[in-house]
């Protein structure tokens, strides 16, 4: 039988039984560029860094034997990750890519996948036909689910058969819920990206990227990739990054009830126009979130009546940190249209409904109701400000 995911977080099945490594029970960091041989011919399975090392080889298997793949592959940040699989294509390929994704990815796409004549189209995928924008230059279909920021909801398992029906790729950025709430690869889609920074590594401290696929001709390739570009995550990376996921599982489940308690208070404020939360049944996402995800993660987007008041909020928070990113222990407040998504064109951003009264919040694993106690005093304190 499969084991739990909390116990893969932790243990890696084939290395069990072994003595190696001096009975360490935290991996040891290789920090070696590289590595002696027996004899001419010969090799320890190691030659240099860059192709592989046994710290970054141990935090790979345990991330595919996450996300259900054959095999993954750990890069020095979530866009290392995204570039190196952008280097599948070939000129005059073309992508259909969700029109919400994070900004990093949109920007990537824009400036560098372009001039390299790969060419896109920008799809709502969650409620547009899909299937109209295959060409016969598709190759691949890329989204992210829930969506960064919008929390747009995808039907992965039906976007799977659409891509398989014409032989293109489905895939999948899958760092909003991590692997701990949702498996895109047991759903068909053919390769999961993350970044390693958020979920995974967990403590806003390490930058780190997967790709991780359940096809043998990718991970060739990948590998191949990897080899001859060389951005693959450092040793010492590899270690914080197995550190940070042996507390996956209760991190995840602590911050998405975070969340909801988060925003469910949201809801209930006049100032707050609107919440856009997956974990609520009248969220057009939730029925099918509740089919293949097994949690609603701890993503918040919200929007306040003004612009003054969203500004206020990230002047006067304290312990919540305004800061980009996501994914960590500590809870951050992030503001879309001047920080994550400032490259994305305006009007792809007004379109999605990213405005200047939009606001992101990360929930992380403090005590709620300290959270809750500082989102009331900072609410309060900018109401009797904006109304003085
Ligand atoms: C942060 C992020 C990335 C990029 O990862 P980095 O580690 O910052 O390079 C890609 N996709 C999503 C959804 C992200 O949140």
């Amino acid at each position: 039988m499969d084991r739990g995911i909390n116990t893969r977080c932790l243990h890696l099945e084939e290395e069990e039984g072994k003595v190696e490594n001096f009975g360490a029970i935290s991996y040891p960091i290789y920090q070696t560029a590289t590595y002696a041989h027996p004899g001419v011919g010969q090799s320890t399975g190691y030659d240099y860094s860059r192709l592989q090392n046994p710290t970054r080889e141990h935090l790979e298997k345990i991330v595919a034997s996450l996300e259900d793949g054959i095999d993954a592959l750990a890069f020095s940040t979530g866009m290392a990750a995204i570039s190196l699989l952008m280097e599948l294509f070939q000129p005059g390929d073309h992508l259909i890519v969700d029109s919400d994704l994070y900004g990093g990815s949109i920007r990537l796409f824009d400036n560098v996948s372009k001039k390299n004549g790969i060419t896109f189209s920008n799809v709502d995928c969650h409620k547009d036909n899909v299937e109209a924008y295959i060409t016969e230059h598709t190759k691949a279909i890329y989204i992210e689910t829930p969506t960064n920021p919008m929390m747009n909801v995808t039907d992965i398992e039906a976007l799977s058969k659409i891509a398989k029906r014409h032989s293109i790729l489905l895939i999948v950025d899958n760092t909003f819920l991590s692997p701990y709430f949702q498996n895109p690869l047991k759903l068909g889609a053919d390769v999961v990206v993350h970044s390693g920074t958020k979920y995974l590594g967990g403590h806003n401290d390490t930058l780190a990227g997967f790709l991780v696929t359940n096809r043998e001709d990718l991970s060739e390739r990948f590998r191949f990739l990897i080899k001859t570009t060389g951005s693959g995550l450092a040793p010492f990376d590899s270690w914080l990054i197995l550190r940070g996921i042996k507390t996956l599982g209760i991190r995840m489940e602590k911050s998405a009830a975070n969340a909801l308690a988060i925003a469910k208070w949201l809801k209930e404020q006049s100032s707050v126009t609107e919440v856009i939360y997956p974990g609520f049944k009248e969220h057009p996402g939730y029925e099918i979130m509740k089919r293949q995800a097994k949690g609603f993660g701890a993503m918040i987007t919200f929007k306040v009546k003004s612009k003054e008041f969203a500004l206020s909020i990230l002047e006067k928070v304290k312990m919540i940190k305004f800061a980009e990113s996501l994914g960590g222990v500590e809870t951050l407040i992030t503001y879309p249209t001047t920080q994550t998504h400032a490259d994305v064109p305006e009007e792809i951003r007004e379109r999605n409904g990213i405005t200047a009264c939009t606001l992101r919040v990360s929930v992380g694993i403090e005590d709620v109701e300290d959270l809750l106690n500082e989102l009331k005093t900072v609410f309060a304190e900018t109401e009797a400000e904006l109304n003085k």
